[in-house]
């Protein structure tokens, strides 16, 4: 009981010299109330035993709680860990336009849903028809604000209380909690799984069909790979099978790559071009991975169809916000003018010639060889398209290759000073090197990116 005694007032606490500058700062009000949650948090570990906190302590607590509450978050960071769609490091960078676009919808008033010519109320989805029907060839297209809530919508809207059916090697997690028979069962339909995890054939479906069948639908496996003795059924073969009943098809294709991969050395990945093409009823993608633009879900198909996910309630709920509807449009500009690999980020890293790899990977190796004891060397090595697209294909690439042994914290070590040094840099680590992948280290990121690194590895 004694020790109760001996925690501070919240007088001595808040007139500590500590917090002198913190209460001149903030209101004082709110200050006092912080000093009382954290006199609160002291005695309850008080009565557990513990000594009682000094008024400094205490303030101390506070100043720092502050201090971190003022930091600004999410930072940037620098990604040379060449995987070029990082989920974790807020996937697709933006170009250019498409940041500035960003800004101007986000800085004024705009014409967000207000229709300049007449002066009434628009929609905000107008401002895009035509960019997605001139770019996939669809007859219509909405916006939301990912393709977990797009996909969640579409069924909601066509299929609640109805059978959909999916193959069994495609009813698949996608990551982060998006698995199709949960996407499925929350929409009020009813997974109905048909053929095997490695083939699926077209019979499969047509004998699943009932009088409560309510759409075909196609995932797209984004982030693995059947190999081996497998069938799928393509979606046109779908189209085909569902015209005498009346069955939509609903494809998921993931990532929404308007270009062709190959022309990349990768994997084919299904185009939402290709998927509007094969005349299914409703095309879904991201605008966050292959797309290269914000975080957005995209749906295009046949009017019919897309009108009735627009009337849905879920349509309002998941609805885009200004900032990343503009920033949608400037990225999908760069398509139409043609210009996307020049001007996509993720484009950008996805064709950057080995060639320039290789020389901006020996000029980080000259860099860091004056006055360090670590041993850079080029490599060849190979880098990940991630993000949910291209499951398992990488790209050649050359990296600047760290042995650390010589510097005793090793590896790991190198990569926690990389991750706290101030721009943190994010690498990874292959046969206990350090390895920093040129490719998607931004071209105006190289100052601060080798100021972070020769201080990694400095002596401390
Ligand atoms: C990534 C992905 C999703 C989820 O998309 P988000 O835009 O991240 O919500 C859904 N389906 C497939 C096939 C995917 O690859």
């Amino acid at each position: 009981m004694t020790q109760l005694r001996n925690i501070p007032s919240v007088e001595r606490v808040v007139s500590s010299d500590l917090l002198a500058r913190e209460v001149r700062a903030y209101s004082r009000d709110w200050i006092v109330s912080l000093v009382r949650l954290q006199l609160d948090k002291a005695r309850e570990i008080v009565r557990e035993g513990a000594e009682a906190p000094s008024a400094d302590e205490v303030a101390e607590a506070i100043r720092q709680l502050l201090e971190s509450m003022n930091r600004p978050a999410p930072v940037p960071v620098i990604n040379a860990t060449g995987v070029v769609i990082h989920t974790n490091l807020g996937r697709a960078p933006l170009s250019r336009s498409a940041s500035e676009a960003a800004i101007l919808a986000a800085q004024g008033y705009s014409n967000l849903e207000f229709d300049l010519s007449n002066g009434r109320r628009g929609s905000r989805q107008a401002h895009l028809q035509d960019l997605l029907q001139q770019l996939t060839g669809a007859e219509a297209g909405l916006v939301v604000n990912n393709n977990a809530s797009a996909v969640l919508l579409g069924l909601s809207a066509l299929a609640a209380g109805k059978e959909v059916v999916v193959s069994r090697g495609e009813a698949v997690e996608i990551g982060g909690g998006f698995r199709v028979p949960d996407v499925l069962s929350q929409s009020g339909a009813i997974l109905v799984d048909v053929g095997t995890t490695n083939r699926t054939y077209a019979r499969d479906y047509e004998n699943a069909i009932t009088d409560r069948t309510g759409a075909f639908l196609k995932a797209h496996a984004s982030n693995f790979r059947v190999e081996g003795f497998t069938a799928a059924v393509e979606p046109a073969e779908l189209v085909q099978l569902g015209a005498d009943s009346g069955i939509p098809v609903l494809h998921d294709v993931g990532s929404g790559a308007l270009l062709a991969t190959e022309a990349y050395g990768l994997a084919h990945e299904p185009t939402p071009q290709e998927s509007v093409a094969s005349g299914v009823g409703l095309t879904f993608f991201s605008g966050d991975k292959l797309l290269g633009g914000p975080q957005a879900g995209i749906v295009v198909g046949s009017r019919e169809l897309v009108e009735m996910l627009e009337r849905h309630p879920l349509a309002r709920a998941f609805r885009i916000d200004k900032m990343s509807l503009a920033s949608l449009i400037a990225t999908l500009m760069h398509y139409l003018r043609g210009e996307a690999e020049r001007e996509v980020p993720i484009w950008r890293m996805i064709s950057a010639p080995v060639q320039i790899l290789e020389e901006r990977a020996e000029s980080w190796k000259k860099a860091i060889t004056s006055g360090s004891s670590v041993i850079g060397a080029v490599v060849e090595t190979r880098s990940a398209i991630g993000g949910g697209s291209l499951p398992g294909e990488t790209l050649p690439t050359r990296a600047l290759s760290l042995d650390c042994s010589s510097i005793g914290r090793g590896a790991e070590g190198v990569m926690q000073r990389l991750r706290r040094s101030n721009p943190p840099v994010i690498a990874r680590i292959e046969d206990n090197q350090v390895l920093l992948d040129p490719r998607t280290v931004l071209p105006e990121q190289e100052g601060p990116f080798l100021k972070s690194l020769q201080g990694a590895i400095s002596s401390p």
